[in-house]
């Protein structure tokens, strides 16, 4: 078992992975930046290391400040959390060089899923059903563009293959419009992720954001945790998700969890993962694989019983899988709110000194937060400062307990968008389920 863990993180998403270590018998290292002092978890870890100033580039982005904390702290294991390096194909080569153990999936595997274009190909290729389109790069030469693009069908939507973060894609709607959208993209793409790739895709007009939760142990053993819906989305940012996703073909989803298992096994994908799909008409496309932890991994936990950061830690400490498929059954329902701190009216950041903080409870909650009454929320990093998570029998269930979660948590001095997750829990379209991607930004349109 590893011994000593370095947590490259920070946030609630740090102390999530703080209390498996301690669960599981692990020291911790907490790294911080010099505006992170007050985080909850490094009075909680073992050890703590100021890693660098304010900046994310100069401390949670710094890959040498982070291999010089796990070496002057004697850890053997550094768990990246998501966002900063989690998807850094350098940082996980990098940390193995220098003798540690990465948790998470190998350089070579986190390089193939993080070009678009290559975890499409390798997604075809084990028999994953991807969105139809340029089978690799959009040519530059317009003449075979525009023909690519007619075969498709438009509409088509031209994305960068190092894109990430809903940034870097352009829906193109007629012909006459296409040389000029990639061009575009193709700029914006060398611009802002360094990769000037670009790929054309059938732009799906209705579909939902289905994802699939998968853990595999690098040693042949691949397994699935059911599924996700992250259809409520903002500037394709997810705001609120639930497990399992509603009203899913039975026979297309056992097709999915089964191709899912197969295409770990075939790239000897080593920990946990998300294969994210459009689902529109009954059918499954990929869009991309995150190859980390994710933010509404608790839903998950929830309805099937797995602890997802304690399978991540077991299995890069080189064990296999604890569990198999048929031990896991999945009970109930799960539904996530993404706690921001932001106004809810704009959308604007609300940093600030949390003056009160009470989190709800009850039957079936769960709160993953860092906060704490005298907190203060710095302006430098994401706005997320917690999540709430409730479980129930039933859909309605889960919702209802939601509902009383929202009314009772209290956080005075910032802003926060407990109000939006109330509307939402009110909206008829999202209680009756199954609503498309497009959902809560028509629903903010018609309430503005
Ligand atoms: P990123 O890595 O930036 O999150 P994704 O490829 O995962 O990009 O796409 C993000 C979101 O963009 C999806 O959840 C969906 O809402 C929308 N989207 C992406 N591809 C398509 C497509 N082919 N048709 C319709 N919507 C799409």
């Amino acid at each position: 078992m590893l011994k000593k863990v370095l947590i490259a993180n920070r946030g609630e998403i740090a102390l999530r992975i703080l209390r498996a270590c301690k669960e599981m018998g692990i020291k911790t290292v907490a790294v911080h930046s010099s505006a992170d002092k007050e985080l909850m978890h490094l009075s909680l870890a073992d050890e703590s290391v100021c890693i660098g100033p304010a900046s994310s580039a100069s401390s949670y982005l710094s890959i040498p400040a982070i291999i010089a904390a796990a070496e002057v702290t004697g850890a053997d294991g550094i768990h990246p959390g998501y966002g900063f390096l989690a998807e850094n194909a350098d940082f996980a080569e990098q940390v193995e060089k220098s003798g540690f153990t990465f948790v998470g999936p190998s350089a070579d595997v986190i390089r193939l899923m993080g070009d678009k274009v290559s975890a499409k190909n390798a997604m075809k290729k084990a028999g994953v059903p991807v969105v139809p389109g340029s089978d690799g790069p959009l040519p530059e030469d317009p003449d075979t563009a525009l023909k690519l693009a007619r075969e498709v069908g438009y509409p088509v939507i031209i994305k960068a293959a190092g894109g990430g973060g809903g940034r870097g894609m352009r829906v193109v709607h007629k012909e006459e419009d296409l040389i000029r959208s990639a061009e575009l993209t193709r700029n914006e793409a060398w611009v802002s992720f360094g990769n000037p790739v670009i790929y054309l895709e059938k732009y799906l007009g209705n579909p939902r954001h289905v994802e699939v939760q998968v853990l595999s142990d690098g040693k042949g053993n691949a397994i699935h945790l059911g599924d996700r819906d992250c259809s409520l989305q903002r500037r394709h940012q997810k705001v609120i998700e639930e497990a399992p996703a509603p009203y899913i073909d039975e026979k297309a989803r056992q097709d999915i969890y089964k191709s899912c298992v197969q295409a770990c096994i075939d790239i000897g994908y080593r920990g946990a993962g998300t294969f994210e799909f459009l689902y529109e008409d009954g059918r499954f496309y990929f869009i991309e694989m995150n190859t980390r932890v994710q933010v509404e991994h608790p839903v998950t936990e929830m309805i099937s019983g797995i602890d997802i950061v304690k399978e991540m830690l077991n299995i890069a400490s080189g064990n296999k899988l604890s569990v198999k498929q048929e031990d896991i059954t999945f009970q109930g329902h799960a539904i996530e709110c993404r706690i921001n701190a932001e106004n809810p009216d704009n959308f604007m950041p609300s940093p600030g000194k949390v003056k009160l903080f009470h989190a709800p409870g009850g039957n079936g909650v769960r709160v993953d937060s860092h906060l704490y009454s005298g907190y203060t929320v710095p302006p430098h990093y994401d706005s997320l400062i917690g999540k709430i998570i409730t479980w129930g029998a039933t859909r309605e269930e889960a919702m209802a307990r939601m509902r009383n979660a929202l009314d009772e948590i209290i956080i005075d001095g910032i802003k926060c968008n407990v109000p939006l997750h109330q509307f939402l829990l009110d909206d008829p379209d999202f209680c009756k389920g199954g609503v498309n991607i497009h959902h809560l930004e028509k629903k903010l349109g018609m309430t503005k």
